[in-house]
Parts: C-alpha cells; structure tokens; sequence
C-alpha cells in the first residue's frame, strides 16, 4: 500500500457535490459522560465501547481480532477529556477561518487533527457530535454544486485545531486537490488524520484512493466507521470484520484499532473524543 502513486490517481479522489443537504437531525440526550455514567452498566458499554459490543458477537474461535483493547481508556479518562470539548468562558471553542490554501490557513502553535472523507459520509454530523459541549460552535458546510470548497479551522481553546477538509469524490477541481495534497503533506502541526469510512457501504472506491494517498505521504491516520445506527448488527459486524482485516493488511500508517460511530445515538463518541484529547497530547491514557 504504500507504493507511490502518480499525482492523477489522486485527482480523480474529489467531485463537486451532488447537492446541498441541511443537518437537522435530533440531538442526542447523551452530550455529556454524565449522563452516560447514570445508564445500566450494558447499555453504557454498548454506547461509549461499540466495538467491544461488536467483538462479544464474535465466535469463541474466530481468529479475526478486532482490536478493541489497543486504545482503552479509563470511564475516568473519558470523563477528564469531556473537560477538553465543553466550552466555558476559560476553553474558549469556536470557529476560526477558512482558507483555500496552505497558505492562508492560520499559524497555530497548537497541535492540529483533520477530518477527511467523502462527501456524505457524515463528517458534518460528526464534527457536530464531537463539539456537541460547545453548542454555539456552528460547522459550515459548502455543499452546493461549484461552491469553493475550503478548509475549516476549530480551535478547541488552548488544546487544540480540528480541521473538517471538504468532503471527496470524483473530478474534483485541481486547485481544490492541491489544496487538500499540500494541507497533508506539508501541515507540521497536523497531528493524526481521522478518514471517515461509512459503515453501511464500507471502502469504496473513493476511500480507498484517500487511504493510499495517507500511506503515500507516510500519515498516521486512524478510520472512522461512521452511521453504525444504520445498519443491523449482523451487517455492522461483517462490514467492521472486512474493514479490520482490510486494516491488518494492507496498511503501514493507519492505527490498528477502529473507531465505530454514530453521531443519532452517540455511539463511540466520548471514545473519539478522548482518544483526540490522547493524540493532542492534553491527556496521557495508557497503551497508546
Ligand atoms: P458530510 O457530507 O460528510 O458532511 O455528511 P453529513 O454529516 O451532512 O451527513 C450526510 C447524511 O447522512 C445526512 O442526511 C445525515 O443526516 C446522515 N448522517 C450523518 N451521520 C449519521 C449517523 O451517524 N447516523 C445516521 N443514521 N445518519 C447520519
């Protein structure tokens, strides 16, 4: 996988976007670990440890390992990284610029984490779930036809940028594909790379040329499996086996353990939360 591919395999990654879908899904009860703390123990685990709910579906002599243990945190954990996603009046969370260009994104000391993924595959929702604490942060999206994609930078007060990248597909326009290249190539503070793979249709082709282009440019990266709500537990299960074993395989950078979520039910998304307060060095779990 990590064979240098030419520029071209690349551009055929990103499209213009089919049309402009507005969010209004209901919001979850379970913004806050506390409320999630108060649920019986079964109902927590499947709501904060989705895999782990997977893996109990395993057969005993399944040899496929899903990897649930790599990255484990504490309830503990998660509760303290909570503290970096609410805003207060001293964690200031909020939109911070656009740019189209390297260039003109902004100088930041703090460490940085980005979002990619084809368009619909529910970045917007997601980025929505993680700042779910800081309800006054609005997620642009610019979905309409021949609208400039841009770059989108969140700053999580003194902690961290998030950065939703515009979402790809085919034929996207060369200076938006540079634009997307150099950001990862060339970004210094950039942390990890959160590629959002949808969990009812798994890799598609799109997918998997981003995941090459992650492998060409040597990125640590991690696979987000998103819209687990979606589909039944049979199908989940057999979509996450053949992701992993995918994963286990075929790639050098991506981090072995998956990350499955559902930004209707909450699903996984204190784990994410607390695994990017972990990658942006503002909280020190065990195992990573
Ligand atoms: P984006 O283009 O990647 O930003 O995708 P959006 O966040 O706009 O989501 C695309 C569509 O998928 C919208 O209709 C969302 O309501 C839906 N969606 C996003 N996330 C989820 C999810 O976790 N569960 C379900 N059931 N639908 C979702």
């Amino acid at each position: 996988m990590a064979i240098p591919r030419p520029r071209h395999a690349v551009r055929t990654l990103f499209e213009v976007p089919a049309a402009l879908r507005r969010l209004s899904r209901a919001c979850s009860t379970f913004h806050a670990f506390t409320d999630v703390l108060r649920l019986p123990k079964r109902q927590m685990t499947k709501l904060v440890f989705p895999l782990q709910e997977l893996e109990r579906q395993l057969t005993p002599d399944s040899r496929l390992d899903l990897h649930v243990k790599i990255f484990d945190p504490s309830l503990e954990d998660i509760s303290k990284a909570e503290a970096v996603f609410t805003a207060t009046s001293r964690n200031r969370i909020s939109y911070l610029s656009s740019a189209v260009r390297l260039d003109h994104a902004p100088d930041l000391p703090s460490p940085e984490v980005c979002f990619i993924g084809r368009s619909n595959v529910g970045k917007s929702s997601l980025i929505k779930a993680l700042f779910s604490l800081a309800p006054e942060v609005e997620v642009r999206v610019s979905k309409k036809p021949g609208h400039t994609k841009k770059m989108n930078f969140f700053k999580v007060g003194k902690y961290f940028t998030l950065v939703d990248m515009p979402g790809y597909g085919y034929r996207a326009p060369e200076d938006f594909v540079d634009m997307v290249e150099t950001y990862l190539k060339e970004r210094r503070n950039l942390m990890r790379t959160f590629l959002l793979v949808d969990s009812v249709v798994g890799i598609q082709k799109t997918d998997s040329i981003a995941i090459e282009m992650c492998e060409e440019f040597a990125l640590p990266y991690v696979m987000v499996l998103t819209k687990i709500d979606k589909s039944s537990k049979g199908h989940l299960l057999k979509q996450v086996l053949q992701i992993q074993k995918f994963v286990d395989r075929e790639t050098q950078g991506c981090f072995p353990q998956l990350f499955p979520v559902s930004s209707v039910t909450y699903s996984g998304i204190h784990l994410l939360r607390c695994f990017i307060a972990n990658i942006t060095g503002n909280l020190k779990t065990d195992g990573l």
